[in-house]
């Protein structure tokens, strides 16, 4: 958190001390009144100064050194780490005009994990109110703001906060009734939560093979693996694109097959102006660590429907009657989120379109610094009405150079990730196999590149630059 990261020179020691004992870095950052870095202070050069017979009331710009080691947003990775010499714990990282824009800390070596969340909003101040309110579990006012405020970016009338996005799935699957004997279609690529909620449920899933072009569930191999007993399909949002969602809502209502929108990859994504989530019967979303918005673990269904929210909220809380305490009526189970996640989540909600821009501006960086490799293409964004956002920055590795790449950028401490196996490849799933031509391949060749720290990537796609070049 950059604010208790940073320290005004004509602060007092006794301030330096508190932003200190906030941030648990052992250090701030000090600025001059024009905002320009102008020196580093640790709680050992306190401990000094005092000794020296300096008091908590002196002033930091007294104390404080000239000479500190800093780096530049347009420094290399390498150079970074060089200046990470021993005894060094922390390095501020400043912009052409001397402002700190973020900070690298000492680990092992200097790392860009492939996610992490963005918390730098009223997270904390939320969950500490949350705290004190002492309704810790599921009752809290901090539930149905979540509930509704996510609804609402969704466009739907209706939301359902549950304990991760696997579970809002087989809470969606279950309020359609899909049991034993029905089939459900689920694409070939996707994280496996999709077809194992199917399981769950007892159904039968059948995978499809994926489009070439937009990596999602095939609308012409949907149609191909309709029989009597399908009952739904999942159209997955993969890695932040819509499915088209145009022909798989033609073929449900032909066919009279429920929709859920798998939506865990993809929040705020757009079909044709409307938001994934609020097109099918129901959307469901996860709001784990890595995903684009978080409550630690998290998920969450989406309805236009009123009677699907009043199904999915009875199945969360054990099918118990509403009206009648401890009388059951169906097998319900306890899928519900608590007050303190729910509060991240409110606080996470209020900045998403900020982190969703800062997503994109990621992207872009990598696009325009990795344009002249020539065996790196880039996701698509140029299908005709999807509106996909960031949640990894994705591309695919060609001529058979994937394993190579990522190997040597692994080496360098860069967190690349391959794509997600294709169900297909799987002996577990493989019996449920419909078609996977297309998947097979795009899944061997994919990789998601870290997506984080918009200020001081650059720093490390020039890295990766340098590495892709020599392959
Ligand atoms: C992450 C994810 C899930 C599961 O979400 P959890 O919150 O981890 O249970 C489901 N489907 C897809 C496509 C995902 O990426």
């Amino acid at each position: 958190m950059l604010k208790f990261m940073i320290c005004n020179f004509d602060k007092t020691l006794f301030k330096a001390m508190e932003l200190i004992n906030s941030n648990v870095k052992g250090a701030v950052f000090i600025i001059g009144h024009d905002k320009k870095l102008c020196g580093i202070l640790t709680d050992g050069d306190i401990r000094r100064a005092l000794l020296e017979g300096h008091d908590l009331k002196t002033k930091v710009g007294e104390i404080v050194k000239g000479n500190f080691v800093y780096a530049k947003v347009t420094d290399t990775a390498e150079q970074v780490r060089a200046k990470m010499t021993k005894g060094i714990k922390i390095i501020p990282i400043v912009d052409k005009n001397f402002r700190v824009v973020d900070y690298v800390e000492d680990k092992k070596d200097f790392n860009f994990p492939i996610a992490a969340p963005d918390l730098k909003g009223n997270e904390l101040k939320y969950l500490v109110d949350a705290f004190l309110s002492t309704r810790l579990s599921n009752k809290g006012e901090y539930i149905e703001r979540f509930e509704t405020g996510f609804a609402d970016f969704c466009n739907c009338k209706h939301g359902v906060a549950v304990s991760n996005g696997t579970v809002a799935l087989h809470l969606a699957l279950t309020a359609l009734n899909i049991g034993h004997g029905d089939e459900v279609i689920v694409p070939d690529l996707t994280f496996a939560a999709t077809i194992n909620a199917v399981l769950y449920c007892k159904a039968t899933p059948v995978i499809v093979d994926i489009e070439k072009d937009g990596w999602c569930i095939d609308p012409g191999q949907i149609k191909k693996a309709i029989t009597p007993r399908t009952k739904a399909i999942i159209p997955v949002h993969l890695y932040g694109q819509p499915c088209d969602m145009h022909s798989i809502m033609k073929i449900a209502k032909k066919n009279k097959l429920f929709v859920i929108e798998d939506c865990a990859e993809a929040h705020g994504a757009k079909f044709a102006g409307n938001p994934v989530g609020s097109i099918g019967d129901i959307g469901t979303f996860s709001f784990y660590g890595n995903k684009v918005i978080t409550t630690g673990e998290g998920g969450m269904c989406v309805t236009n429907s009123r009677s699907l929210d009043e199904k999915l909220r009875l199945l969360r809380d054990h099918g118990m009657n509403k009206e009648k305490r401890y009388w059951h009526d169906v097998v319900g189970f306890n899928y519900r989120m608590t007050n303190l996640q729910a509060s991240i989540g409110v606080a996470q909600l209020e900045r998403i379109a900020k982190i969703l821009e800062s997503r994109k501006n990621i992207e872009n960086k990598y696009k325009r610094q990795l344009k002249n490799i020539k065996f790196l293409e880039f996701q698509r964004d140029d299908l005709s009405n999807r509106e996909k956002i960031t949640w990894l920055v994705c591309a695919l590795i060609k001529d058979g150079k994937k394993d190579i790449c990522m190997a040597k950028l692994k080496d360098k401490g860069i967190d690349v990730r391959r794509f997600f196996y294709p169900l297909s490849a799987m002996d577990l799933y493989k019996p449920f196999t419909f078609s996977n031509k297309n998947s097979a391949k795009i899944a061997e060749s994919g990789i998601s590149f870290p997506t984080v720290y918009e200020n001081v990537i650059n720093i490390m796609i020039k890295d990766i630059r340098k590495i892709l070049e020599k392959i």
